[in-house]
């Protein structure tokens, strides 16, 4: 069954029922109410009928008159003797020389009852007539209440009719409404099945003419979404490529010397360096994609304990100087003594990889300036480069990864895989740190990063990252 129906059935039906609930409380109070009024005016004529009542001397119970007052206006009385016979009757109703009921007569205090003779529907008041505790007669007035079921019958019909017509409007304003409301979804289902078949992740949802309602809200997420997929997928298929080029070229080197080695009948050491050098590269780029591979599915150990990071920092400061040669300015403009709780390794890789991404991606006769200080509860290092910089476009996206800015990926020099910033990011983020970059295209780039130092009574601990 289609949510809309579904809908539909559950508005309806709640409305009908309250509507019928509540018109039957409806209901139930009126006729209370009607039958107390008919009450009341029998016990008033009772009272009026009692002023009448005397005892014969032959021990008869007998009435001066019938009271003819407005009160007494529909109201018919019976006075029945002790075995139950009528004695006097202002009834007109056919059929009334019998009491009109007799359930009640034996009982000791006064009943109501409501009794059906001859077609008329009466209301009947039963007092029992005593004189010094003993019963010598009974006094039965009576009401038509035909009336009153008139009325009854009359409200139980507006209330059916009320509630099934409120149903049935309640029903086609829900099934147009949710129509209207549940149209998108149709609209997100076709574009879902459209994107599954036909391979095609570009497609978006149009927005246009959507509330800023749940569905908006909806169809808003589900197209930002596709956008990461897209994007994700169009990395993943960039990487694809990229790796078989990264592997290509260094097997087409290695393969090319030991054949030249080979015909030559001997080994060279150019061409063995030539090997070596792209043995090399084949390697990092393996150790890249395995520490990748660990750090997303969280096996990547970290191994914590007191780092110097000033230390470090000078350490990686020595060899990236032989990076930079004498193409790029690299200098320390301040360097704090500094200690953080850190897995040191990890923590070089991620100093190596900024550092020399600053040397790659700044032209000959820039500079790349670093720093470390204490900045509140943290250790601060700032890479800045006056390099190429990074474009608006290509900002947001390169700690994702495999992404290389376009004019990384076209530039001839060793641009790395786009893994370094991704793997760096993860490493800071699970030292509690963070990392952060300003870059301005043609410029220069600024990297930053922040560590909890370590507090002096902060217990060192060796573990596996989450
Ligand atoms: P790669 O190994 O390709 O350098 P990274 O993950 O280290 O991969 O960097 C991702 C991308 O970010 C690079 O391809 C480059 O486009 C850009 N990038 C990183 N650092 C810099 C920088 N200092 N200046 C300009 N671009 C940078």
């Amino acid at each position: 069954m289609s949510l809309r129906l579904r809908l539909t059935i559950l508005y309806s039906a709640l409305t009908g029922g309250i509507l019928l609930v509540f018109g039957m409380l409806i209901f139930f109070l009126i006729s209370i109410l009607l039958v107390n009024q008919v009450d009341n005016i029998l016990t008033t004529a009772a009272r009026e009928v009692l002023g009448q009542v005397y005892f014969t001397t032959s021990g008869r119970l007998s009435l001066i008159e019938f009271p003819h007052s407005d009160l007494m206006t529909g109201v018919h009385v019976l006075l029945l003797n002790e075995q139950g016979e009528v004695e006097h009757n202002s009834a007109f109703i056919p059929g009334s020389e019998t009491p009109f009921e007799t359930n009640n007569l034996q009982k000791r205090r006064q009943e109501f009852s409501s009794v059906y003779i001859e077609g008329f529907h009466l209301r009947v008041l039963n007092i029992p007539l005593k004189v010094e505790m003993r019963q010598v007669g009974t006094l039965q007035l009576a009401y038509n209440i035909s009336n009153v079921d008139a009325t009854r019958q009359a409200l139980l019909q507006v209330i059916i009719i009320t509630a099934l017509t409120s149903t049935l409007v309640a029903a086609a304003a829900s099934w147009l409404s949710l129509d209207r409301a549940l149209s998108p979804l149709a609209a997100v289902t076709e574009t879902a099945m459209q994107i599954s078949h036909a391979d095609d992740l570009s497609r978006r949802i149009p927005l246009e003419g959507l509330a800023n309602d749940e569905i908006g809200r909806l169809v808003a997420a589900f197209n930002e979404t596709l956008e990461r997929l897209e994007h994700l997928f169009n990395s993943q298929q960039r990487f694809l490529a990229d790796v078989s080029h990264e592997l290509r070229t260094p097997l087409t080197v290695i393969k090319g010397n030991v054949a030249l080695m080979r015909k030559i009948g001997t080994t060279d050491p150019d061409l063995l360096a030539g090997i070596e050098e792209e043995s090399d590269r084949l390697t990092r780029l393996v150790l890249n994609l395995l520490l990748e591979a660990q750090a997303e599915s969280g096996k990547l150990p970290l191994h914590f304990a007191s780092v110097e990071l000033d230390t470090l920092l000078l350490e990686v400061f020595k060899e990236m100087r032989v990076l930079a040669r004498d193409r790029v300015h690299l200098k320390i403009t301040e360097i704090d003594q500094v200690l953080v709780n850190g897995d040191r390794d990890r923590l070089e890789q991620v100093l190596i990889n900024l550092i020399s991404n600053a040397i790659k991606y700044t032209p000959a006769g820039g500079d790349v300036v670093i720093s470390l200080a204490k900045v509140g509860e943290n250790a601060r290092i700032i890479v800045r480069d006056t390099g190429v910089g990074i474009s608006k476009k290509d900002l947001p996206h390169i700690f994702e990864r495999f992404y290389r800015a376009e004019k990384s990926r076209s530039r001839a020099v060793d641009s790395g895989f786009g893994l370094g910033l991704s793997i760096s990011q993860w490493i800071i983020t699970h030292h509690g740190g963070r990392i952060e970059v300003n870059s301005v295209e043609g410029k220069g780039t600024t990297f930053l990063i922040y560590l909890p130092l370590l507090k002096p009574e902060a217990a060192v601990s060796t573990g596996k990252a989450a």
